[in-house]
């Protein structure tokens, strides 16, 4: 297998975290190796609302120089959904027009 040419299989470890694979998948990036968590740490867009990767199908909002999840991108105050909404931003932070003040 390919693989084998470069590395040996105790040495091919995760690029980042150095654990070996084992039997578990693995990325590439760049044709380094990169076990799943830090592939999707260091390489998947995150909502920054809760923590979890934007897919390549999800609906997302770029706002405050972040990005959420269309559902995640909310008023802090009272939750209702901004998207396709004018909305206020105070410390980073995205806010409905009633509760900008
Ligand atoms: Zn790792
Ligand atoms: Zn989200
Ligand atoms: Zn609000």
């Amino acid at each position: 297998m390919h693989w084998a040419k470069k590395w040996h299989p105790e040495c091919f470890t995760c690029t980042h975290c150095r654990k070996p694979f084992g039997n578990s998948e693995f990325y590439l990036e760049d044709s380094f190796p990169y076990c799943e968590k830090d592939w999707n740490d260091l390489f998947t867009t995150k909502c920054v609302s809760c923590g979890y990767p934007i897919a390549a199908g999800d609906r997302w909002v770029e706002a405050l120089n972040q990005n959420y999840h269309s559902n995640c991108f909310r008023c802090t105050v009272c939750h209702n959904n901004l998207e396709g909404q004018s909305f206020f931003a105070k410390g980073g932070r995205p806010y409905c027009k009633a509760h900008a003040r």
